[in-house]
This record gives C-alpha cells, sequence and structure tokens, in this order.
C-alpha cells in the first residue's frame, strides 16, 4: 500500500497533469490538429542552434571521464560560467562558490527547502502560485500560508506580507516573470517587501530567506526587465534553470545561485551541497552541466512567444475576455465569466480547448493558457473560442 497521503495527494494532484492526460486523449480521437491543448508549459519550440551543436560536440569529444561523478555542487567550470552569467543579469558579485548545479528549477527548490526548513516552519507564498510548491514544501514537513495578490495587478501585497510573517516563517518563495499571470514582480514592490521583511527578522532575530523561482527571467516583452532580487533583499536565494530560456525542460538542468551577502554564507552552500547529494540527486547531468556551461546566455528567441501572446490576448480581449497583459513567461491568466473556474474549464474542453482552473493556482475565477505552442494552434483555436464566449453572452 503507499502512504495515505501520497494517496490524497494523488487524488487531488495536479489538474495541470489531469488536462495534460485528457489532451492526450482527445488528440488521439480527435486527431491532433482539432484539439488546442493550451494546458501545459512544455514549449514547443526547439532550442537554439548553438545549444544544439555544443550537445553534438560533448557527446562526440573524447573528453576522459565525461560520464563519471563529479563534486556535488558540480564542475568548477559550470559553477563559474553560471557564476559569470548570473552577474551580468542580477549585477552580483558571486564567484563560482556560491552556485549548485541541480536537476531543474525544481529540483533547487526541493534542494534549498531541504537545506532550511524544520519540521513546521512556514513558508510564504503569493497567489495564484505554481502548484508544485505546497508539495515541495510538505517533502521536508514545512507548511505553505498563501496570501493573495492584487487582484488587479497580481502584484504581493506588502501590507499583507506584514500580517502574515511569524516568528515561525522560514521564507518567501517569489515567482517572477510569474507561472500563471506572466507578471514581472515590480522593483517598487520588492523594496517595500524587502522593508518589511528587514523590519520582521528585527522584531523576531530571525532569517528570513527570500527564495526567487526565475525559470522565465529571460522570457519578456516589450523591453521588460526582470528587478534583481540580489540587490533588493540580502537574504537571498535564486533557483533557476534551462528548461525555459533554453527550451530544455526533459535534460532537468538548472542551478541554485545564492547571494554572496548571506551571513554566514559558506555553511549555507555546505548545506546545500549536501542536500542536492542525499535527495539522491547526487548531481547535476554531466553532459548538460557542459552545455550549459557553454550556452548558459543562449536564449530562444521572446519576439516568437511575443508574437503568440498578441495574438491571443488580443483575440480574447476582443471577445470580452479580461486578462492582465502577460509581460514575461508564456501564459495567460484571464478571468473566467462565471465565477466556478472547473466548471468552465469543462465547458472549454467541449470545443476540443484545454485550460486549466485557477483554482489549481490557489486563484480560482481565472484558467491559465499555456501559449507556448505552435502559432498554428492558436490561430486554430480561435473559432473554438469564439463559440466558447458565446454560451457566457
Ligand atoms: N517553477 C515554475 C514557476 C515553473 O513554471 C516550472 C516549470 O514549469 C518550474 C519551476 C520547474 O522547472 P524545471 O523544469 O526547471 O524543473
Amino acid at each position: 500500500m503507499i502512504s495515505r497521503k501520497i494517496e490524497e495527494f494523488t487524488r487531488k494532484s495536479s489538474m495541470i497533469r489531469a488536462m495534460f492526460e485528457e489532451g492526450n486523449r482527445l488528440k488521439k480521437l480527435y486527431g491532433e490538429d482539432n484539439v488546442f491543448d493550451f494546458s501545459i508549459g512544455n514549449p514547443e519550440i526547439e532550442p537554439p542552434e548553438p545549444v544544439q551543436l555544443a550537445l553534438l560536440k560533448v557527446v562526440e569529444s573524447e573528453i576522459p571521464g565525461k560520464h563519471r561523478y563529479m563534486s556535488n555542487a558540480g564542475y568548477d567550470f559550470a559553477c563559474a560560467a553560471i557564476a559569470e552569467y548570473v552577474n551580468k543579469y542580477k549585477g552580483s558579485k558571486l564567484t563560482p562558490s556560491h552556485i549548485v548545479m541541480t536537476v531543474g528549477a525544481a529540483g533547487a527548490l526541493n534542494v534549498v527547502l531541504k537545506t532550511i526548513l524544520d519540521p513546521g516552519d512556514e513558508v510564504i507564498v503569493f497567489s495564484p502560485y505554481f502548484v508544485e510548491y505546497g508539495f515541495y514544501i510538505d517533502n521536508y514537513a514545512g507548511k505553505t500560508v498563501v496570501i493573495p495578490t492584487d487582484s488587479e495587478t497580481f502584484q504581493p501585497d506588502p501590507v499583507l506580507l506584514e500580517k502574515t510573517i511569524t516568528k515561525n516563517t522560514k521564507a518567501i518563495l517569489i515567482n517572477t516573470p510569474n507561472n500563471p499571470t506572466g507578471v514581472i514582480y515590480s522593483e517598487e514592490v520588492l523594496q517595500k517587501l524587502n522593508e518589511v521583511i528587514e523590519k520582521k527578522q528585527k522584531e523576531y532575530n530571525s532569517t528570513l530567506y527570500v527564495i526567487s523561482d526565475e525559470p522565465y527571467d529571460r522570457i519578456v516583452y516589450d523591453g521588460a526587465v526582470v528587478p534583481s532580487v540580489f540587490k533588493a533583499f540580502k537574504n537571498s536565494i535564486i533557483v533557476n534553470s534551462f528548461s525555459k530560456s533554453l527550451a530544455l525542460p526533459g535534460e532537468r538542468i538548472g542551478y541554485i545561485a545564492v547571494n554572496d551577502r548571506i551571513d554566514d554564507v559558506e555553511t549555507l552552500m555546505s548545506g546545500l551541497i549536501l542536500c542536492n547529494r542525499i535527495l539522491g540527486y547526487v548531481n547535476a547531468p554531466a553532459l548538460m552541466q557542459r552545455v550549459v556551461a557553454e550556452c548558459a546566455d543562449q536564449v530562444v528567441d521572446p519576439a516568437i512567444y511575443q508574437e503568440r501572446r498578441d495574438l491571443l490576448y488580443n483575440h480574447l480581449v476582443s471577445l470580452g475576455f479580461s486578462c492582465v497583459k502577460p509581460q514575461g513567461a508564456f501564459y495567460l491568466f484571464p478571468k473566467t465569466p462565471i465565477e466556478d473556474d472547473v466548471e468552465f474549464a469543462r465547458r472549454a474542453a467541449k470545443y476540443n480547448l484545454l485550460v486549466v482552473p485557477g483554482s489549481g493556482f490557489g486563484c480560482p475565477g481565472h484558467v491559465r493558457i499555456s501559449y507556448c505552442v505552435s502559432k498554428k494552434t492558436i490561430l486554430n483555436s480561435f473559432e473554438a473560442f469564439e463559440k466558447l464566449a458565446k454560451e457566457f453572452k
């Protein structure tokens, strides 16, 4: 028998995966071209050419021991390349000793949470949030505490944060650009959050880590910039990956970058490196470390996603849907015309339109539409959206 808890999680778990499976079923029934699967953030575009060439070169080269274990933090040269890359975009002065190579951003988050949490410690997340956070925090007997963001802008509210931090709060987990809203948390909001955090750290004589999950930080539109969390918060840790920026989600390569301003940063790094090992990851995939060491600064062309955002956003707005225009990532998060977002997603599925209810992100009354699908799928879906909208006129 599996554990009661996992049995319950399996039952409740991931509407995203459920829609993805439903999509596969519908595609078998109606054919690929007649199902509009906006359910999952699985990029349709291929990795940039230099990434593919770097992978070929690594596979073909005769580097002795290239398939062996290495230090649990990753290859020194990979950590050095990532430190340089992070410093370029975050205005930091990290050295390779502040980097741990990980199994994607998901692996990175698990390593960080295992390292810092004692049972019962609270982790604050802002809704809507990436649904896996609750499971990851639970993995280490932490408690997820959810605060809603502003209902119009989806920016976090510093006043609510101040009311929510307790002596048991260990971390605040943010995700910017955000999945599912596409919103970038503004510099001004980050500054206000920092004032609250500084105040509360003094009040409780505690360390409050800000964990910033940023796999979409290179997929931004209209010249938007993602403010540096390293500048905004002293006790900050970035978890990131190349799943979206290089369209490599199946290759499971990411990293943890730790602010060098954190007190006793060496102890934190030792904990992270140990947890990378004892969680069973042992180390990040060897071949992919070599690839990203060479190609970290490559990126898929955000203009491709921007065009798809514009097509879909403009169409939805013209049909009367209310939606915040995403500044980054590849999701739209419109309000549903009825309160029951699960019912709305069901009604959409009648037209072979697969979207994920906002309830799955702790934000009912919305659905998430993932537009990292082909332009053809987007254009072909317009009629289905029109039919759906008509149902609610
Ligand atoms: N965090 C967010 C907000 C995500 O959207 C995802 C994947 O979709 C992840 C983390 C996990 O990323 P990775 O594939 O790098 O583990």
